[in-house]
Parts: structure tokens; C-alpha cells; sequence
């Protein structure tokens, strides 16, 4: 090689080392009811890190079943506790079935669940705290799955799939299991005395992706001190998916405090708002989802189904969301 020719290589390597790394991401996919638009019973986000592992959180009642074709390939189920809204006792016939509004969800899943049935479908890993792997073991069991493949994180400890470190976090609410999950002459006397099954406490869940983005999933809670101590001071959630439907959770004022004095994050995902939140993909005037959007203080974004959203390590949005 001539020193002319050497130079040049000595230039292509150097400018080869001065590219900027590509940025990476997680990507956030809600799978709701009615494509662009939040609506009532919209739970369900998939997150893909960005090694290529993708997690389903919270499939409940719009995620078509195992068949859904916007799940593709799904590496891990996360079920924040077991309400029919949650884990899924009945879902869509279809994405976009019904209006926002009024969802047709008329697609019995008891007694699986939707959350089982795609596990087996998608040979998934369903990773759950408190006493909720049982459950789904015999699950999967009965349905000729692997029962392996319920996977325990218990409050303070955690478990590492797909370069994906779950941890769960408590949740104030409860977790009674519908006797229909449970069926013959047991869960038709439990059914009749108007008392659920015990399956431990109900959780929420901070994720570590292998870019270092930590992720508070808050599940259906109150507010609560471990928002401060555990998931802000301990793990330092830079993102977080609030649910502030009001209710049966928090509301949008309570979980604006939650947001705003305890987790402290980059920006937050609004979630589980049990009403219309948005027409044509805008907020609605005068729903809950804007009383929330209103109250925090850090960016908040919308979850319009089918809308991928991206976050960088520093839990602040680069591309997708809404509004920007
Ligand atoms: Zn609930």
C-alpha cells in the first residue's frame, strides 16, 4: 500500500468510528379497540425492545385473541393482576369491531383467558408476581402448553428474559379470580355465594430494557408510598404507563400526584381511562384524559391504537407519539 492509499484508508476507518451509533429505542404499540383512537377498554401495549424482544402487557379485551394479526411474534405476556379487563374474559371478534364507544367484545375466553390463549398460540412466557403463577401453570397445563412457561417475579425480585429484566411492584387493589375461571360445582357455589378465588395480591411492574430504559407499568393501584420509595428511588422509572380511569383506580387527579410527587418520570403514558378518550385521534374536550394531560406536569402521551411511540434511555419520546 502507498502512503496516498494508506492515507485513505486511515480516512475511511476514522470516518467509520465517527458515525453516531443508531439511536436505540423501545417501541410502544398499544393494541386497542379501534385503530388511532384511546377507547374505553384499551389496556394492551406491546413493547419491543430494542434487541428484537417483544412483550404484551396486559392483553385484555381489545386484542383479538391469538389470532389478532397485529401481535406477531410474542415473546412475553405480563398480567397485572387477574380482572376480566386485564387478563381478558372475553375480547373483539376483530380489531376495529363495534365503535369506541360501544366495543363488540361478544368473543367469550373464559375459561382460559385471552392472556393464556395467545401463550399458547405464540409459545409465550407469562411473567407474573404474588400468586398468580399457579394459576397460570395449570392454565397452560390443561391446554396442552408448557407449564414452565409461568414464570414467578415476586415483589423484590425479579427475573431477566430476552435481555429484559421484569420486576414487580405492588399495586393497591384487589385480584379476586372469577369463579368462572375455576368452573364445575366449585366455581358454580363460589359463583352463587358471590366470592372470588385468592391469587395473591394484585402488582404492578418496572422493566429494564437493554438499553437501560426503565419502565413503571402501574397495573390497576391507589397511590401509594412504594410510587416514591421503590419505583422512583430504587428503580428510577424514566417512563411510566399511569392507569387514571377513576373508579376502580386511580383517578386523573390522583394519578397526576402519582406522577408528578412520586415516580418523577422523563414522561408518561396515560392508560386504562374506562371512557372515550379521543375523536379522530384528538382528546376529547372535557374527558378524563385531558384532566390528566392537564394536571402533569411532564410530557404525557396518548396511546392511539396501532400507533408505534419510541423512547429513548432518558424515558423522553423520539418518534410516534402523540401528541408530539
Ligand atoms: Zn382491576
Amino acid at each position: 500500500m502507498n502512503r496516498s492509499n494508506w492515507l485513505a484508508a486511515v480516512g475511511v476507518v476514522c470516518a467509520t468510528l465517527t458515525v453516531p451509533a443508531v439511536a436505540q429505542t423501545v417501541k410502544v404499540t398499544p393494541l386497542g379497540g379501534i385503530d388511532g383512537e384511546f377507547c374505553p377498554q384499551d389496556r394492551a401495549l406491546v413493547f419491543e425492545d430494542p434487541n428484537g424482544t417483544r412483550i404484551l402487557y396486559d392483553p385484555g379485551r381489545t386484542v383479538a385473541g391469538a389470532n389478532d394479526p397485529r401481535l406477531g411474534k410474542i415473546d412475553i405476556i405480563l398480567v397485572s393482576h387477574l380482572h376480566g379487563d386485564h387478563v381478558g374474559n372475553a375480547h373483539n371478534k376483530a380489531p376495529n369491531s363495534g365503535t369506541c364507544a360501544q366495543p363488540d367484545m361478544s368473543v367469550s375466553a373464559v375459561p382460559n383467558s385471552n392472556a393464556v390463549n395467545i401463550a399458547i398460540a405464540k409459545k409465550s412466557k407469562i411473567v407474573t408476581g404474588s400468586e398468580m403463577p399457579p394459576f397460570f401453570a395449570a392454565k397452560l397445563k390443561a391446554n396442552g402448553g408448557d407449564p414452565a412457561n409461568a414464570i414467578l417475579a415476586r415483589f423484590g425480585g425479579s427475573v431477566t428474559l430476552g435481555g429484559v429484566r421484569i420486576a414487580t411492584v405492588a399495586a393497591l387493589h384487589s385480584n379476586g379470580l372469577d369463579p368462572d375461571y375455576i368452573g364445575g360445582d366449585l366455581g358454580k357455589a363460589m359463583k352463587e355465594a358471590g366470592i372470588a378465588g385468592d391469587v395473591g395480591l394484585a402488582t404492578g411492574y418496572v422493566l429494564r430494557f437493554s438499553n437501560g430504559l426503565v419502565t413503571y407499568l402501574s397495573g390497576d393501584t391507589g397511590i401509594i408510598a412504594d410510587q416514591e420509595v421503590v419505583v422512583r428511588n430504587h428503580y428510577q422509572a424514566k417512563l411510566a404507563v399511569m392507569n387514571m380511569g377513576d373508579g376502580f383506580t386511580t383517578g386523573p387527579v390522583e394519578a397526576a400526584f402519582v406522577i408528578n410527587d412520586l415516580v418523577k418520570p422523563a414522561s408518561v403514558i396515560a392508560s386504562h381511562a374506562n371512557e372515550v378518550g379521543t375523536v379522530d385521534g384528538k382528546v376529547r374536550t372535557g374527558s378524563k384524559t385531558e384532566a390528566f394531560m392537564k394536571a402533569v406536569k411532564v410530557p404525557v402521551h396518548v396511546p392511539l391504537s396501532g400507533k408505534t411511540m419510541e423512547f429513548d434511555a432518558a424515558g423522553k419520546c423520539t418518534a410516534g407519539c402523540a401528541p408530539a
